[in-house]
Formats: C-alpha cells, structure tokens, sequence
C-alpha cells in the first residue's frame, strides 16, 4: 500500500505561513456571552510566549527546514510537549491552519527517522508495539479478560474470527487492558446484547489501530498495524459479512476513519464497510425508537468533548487552483463529521439527566492533557492539566463528567484524584446501559 504521509519538507510552504501573531492562545466566542478561554495545553504549562506552544514549534519547523536548527535533547522534548490537541489550529485563520497539528507530527516523524525520536519515556510505546501489537506491553490473551463476567453468565460474545456477524465491535487497547476504563467494553456489549444486535469481536487477534505510534511520530508502526488492519477488515466483510465497524475509542475512530484514509487502498480494502463511533450508533437506534432509555437517572452531568471526536474531523477547504481567493489558501471549514451534538443528544435523552456545560466546549474544548504521548511521556503533566479540565466541570456543579473517549476517561479520573475531587467520571455508553431495562 501506498501512503499518502506528509514530510515535514512537504508541508514547508505551510511552515513559513505562520505569522506568529499569537491568536492560538486564546479561545474565545462571541457570545452571548463572550468568553475567552486559554486552549493551549503547552502554553498554559510552559509558557505561551517560549517556544512551547504552536507558533514556538512551527518556528521550530523553520528552524530545521532551513538548517537553522539542530536536533539536540531540548528540541526534541520541545516537540513532544504537546497533546497535538488541534486547539490552536481551530483558533487559526491563516492558510496553514489545515495542516497545523501535521507540521507537528511530521517534526516528530523527522525526529523518528533521525533517531532522536521519540523521548526516552515514550520508547516504551515503540518496543511495545513491536512486541505485542499494542502500547500498554499487554498480552494478547489479555486483551479478553473483560469478556469473562459474560462467559460466566452465559451470554458468551461472538469470536468474530470463528462466527460472522453485520457488527465488529473494535474494542481499542485502552479499553481492553486499562483496568480503570474496561467498565466501557463492558458497557458497550451489556448494551448491544441488551438490544438482541449481532456483533462480534477479534478477542486476541484484535491488534492496536496504531493512533498512539502514528501521533508519536512512529509512522513505521502505524503503517505495519494499519495495513494488517484493513487486510482483515476486508477479510471480514468478504468472509464473515461484517458491514459496520463500531468502536467505543475516539482514538481508533479518529485513526481508522482519518488516518486509514490516507492509503491508496483505503476505498478498495473498507468497501462495504460504516466506520462508526458508539455513541453515533446508538444515537441512531435512538433515533429509530429501537433504543429505549427508560430508567431515570437524576444526575447533574458535564460533558468533555474530546479532540479526536470532534475538531480532529474538521474538514477544510482549500483553495486548490486559485479561483476563489488564491492558490493553496484556507476557505472554510465544516463541522459535518464532529460529534459535537449527537453524544449531547443523546446524553439528554436519558431520563433526569441534566448537562450543565463547561465554559470550553465543542471545537473549543479543553484538552483533557493526555494525548499526542504526553500521557506516557509527561504523566505529571498529562494529570496537572486533567485536573484543570475537572476543576472547570466542578465549576458548572456537575457531579458526574461524561465523555466518549477511554484515553480521556482514564487522564481525567487521574486529574480528579491528583485534586481529590469527588467528580466521577463516565463513559456515555455506561449510562446508556443503566438507562436502558
Ligand atoms: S499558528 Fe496561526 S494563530 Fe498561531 S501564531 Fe501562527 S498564524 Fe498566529
Ligand atoms: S496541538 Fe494543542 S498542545 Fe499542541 S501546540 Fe496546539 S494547542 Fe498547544
């Protein structure tokens, strides 16, 4: 397969385009009311006006483009201090702005392929990866623990490998071997088994989507799982009949549906195939009066938006040819594939729900501080911001905060306990299962 993986060279004509005008500091909405909110997880750790935040690393972009720079520790860790969140380039009206957070993984790319990448801590991933096809250095036959409880009470769920059914159920890594967040898969096939759907899951021969290498700069690994991936996504759909894949992991999402697509095969090999986030699935069965949510749940309720389900599927417009503005410049962008509404949709559809929102929402979400490798890379880090992100969900006198990604779940629980706060953190799928008889 071919893939369609920027260099940073390739992206230099985006590079010299920032004009370090510093707007990706703040994010802010017109109102009513008006609001200005820092979104920079980097800057608000290390300084905005340094070299941390985006127009520091596009500078450093620059720098190595142009031979300016040299790779030494403090570059290197300089580029890896960011969540790759895409807060600042939804702040951005310049003609980069598509290809923000890309300038910064195709640093790290560089950093990968120089050998200077990624930072010590976060080798673990790589070895990891290599090993066991996942970043958490867990056993294959782990992988399954969660579906121990079901074996038990006989309500054993399909080994997609052996029987066929329409539905895959990609569990994701994160859910699988985080012992703190594997409440989700759980909830998730409780759910689907509860409507009478027929899915499956790969069990041990499900392997890692590659999110977490390819936003490490490892685009060796990703490439390796994504290719075996599609290969068996295809296998699937031509042997076992499978039409719709659905995972409960904004990062598996954002990476079969995004990523994925930047191989020439990406069309042939998921034809026949929907790529579809949990909680959009569910929400249509809603839709469709075949998902009843009944019983009540008197619960004040925040919700997170996380990057990779929403401002990570932005789509932009660019002016290709020239005959709208000029060649190469930003024109627009659509919200279409963000999951901006549909969890908040369904979220208040279940009975004695109230969501109280956070000031930093939908496109201007606070990162929860544990992506782009900061989670391993920078744990203190990773949790200092959660608990920021906690603090603004007590603000609204939540009790509960809801989100519908396992990775934010897990960072954000770390940033509620580093404060001792008694903010309980959900996945929006757990509360689908209780709601539902
Ligand atoms: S990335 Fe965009 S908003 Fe940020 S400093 Fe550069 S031009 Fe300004
Ligand atoms: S991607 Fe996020 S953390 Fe990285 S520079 Fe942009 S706003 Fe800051």
């Amino acid at each position: 397969m071919n893939w369609n993986i920027h260099s940073l060279e390739e992206l230099e004509d985006a590079v010299w385009r920032c004009t370090a005008c510093g707007n990706c500091k703040t994010a802010y909405a017109y109102g009513p009311p008006p609001f200005f909110g820092e979104i920079c997880p980097a800057g608000v750790e290390y300084g905005f006006d340094g070299n941390m935040a985006s127009k520091g690393k596009i500078a450093f972009a620059r720098g190595i483009l142009n031979g300016d720079l040299e790779w030494d520790p403090g570059l290197v860790d300089a580029v890896y201090k960011c969540t790759v969140c895409a807060g600042c380039q939804n702040q951005c009206e310049l003609d980069h702005k598509p290809f923000i957070p890309e300038i910064i993984e195709a640093m790290r790319r560089k950093a990968f392929d120089d050998g200077v990448g990624p930072m010590p801590s976060q080798k673990v991933v790589a070895q990891s990866m290599a090993s066991f096809d996942n970043p958490y250095q867990g056993p294959r036959r782990v992988r399954t623990d969660w579906t121990r409880p079901f074996k038990k009470e006989k309500r054993p769920i399909k080994n997609i490998m052996k029987e066929s059914a329409p539905i895959l159920y990609y569990v994701g890594c994160t859910g699988a071997f985080n012992l703190p967040v594997r409440n989700l898969p759980t909830a998730t096939a409780s759910v689907f088994q509860k409507l009478g759907l027929d899915f499956g899951i790969l069990g041990e021969n499900e392997i890692c989507c590659g999110s977490t290498a390819m936003r490490l700069g490892d685009h060796n690994a990703f490439r390796r799982v994504a290719e075996a991936n599609l290969e068996t996504f295809k296998k699937l759909h031509d042997e076992r009949g499978v039409n719709t894949l659905v995972t409960s992991c904004a990062g598996c999402y954002r990476a079969i549906l995004k990523d994925y697509s930047l191989s020439d095969e990406y069309e042939k090999m998921m034809a026949g195939i929907k790529v579809i986030h949990t909680s959009e699935f569910l929400h249509n069965l809603h839709k469709d009066g075949k998902l009843k949510l009944t019983k009540r749940l008197p619960w004040k309720v925040t919700y997170h938006d996380p990057c990779h389900t929403g401002r990570h599927l932005q789509k932009f417009k660019i002016d290709e040819d020239g005959s709208v503005q000029w060649k190469g410049s930003f024109l627009e962008t659509s919200e279409a594939d963000c999951l901006f509404d549909i969890p908040r949709e369904l979220l208040t559809a279940i009975p004695g729900v109230e969501l109280k929102e956070m000031e930093r929402v939908r496109d201007n979400s606070y990162c929860c501080g544990g992506g782009g490798g900061v989670m391993t890379g920078y744990p203190d880090w990773a949790a200092k911001n959660a608990s920021l992100r906690i603090e603004e969900g007590m603000d609204t006198d939540a009790e509960q905060m809801v989100s519908i990604c396992p990775f934010c779940h897990y960072n954000l629980n770390q940033g509620a306990a580093r404060i001792k706060s008694d903010m309980k953190l959900h996945d929006l799928v757990e509360l689908v299962d209780l709601a539902l008889e």
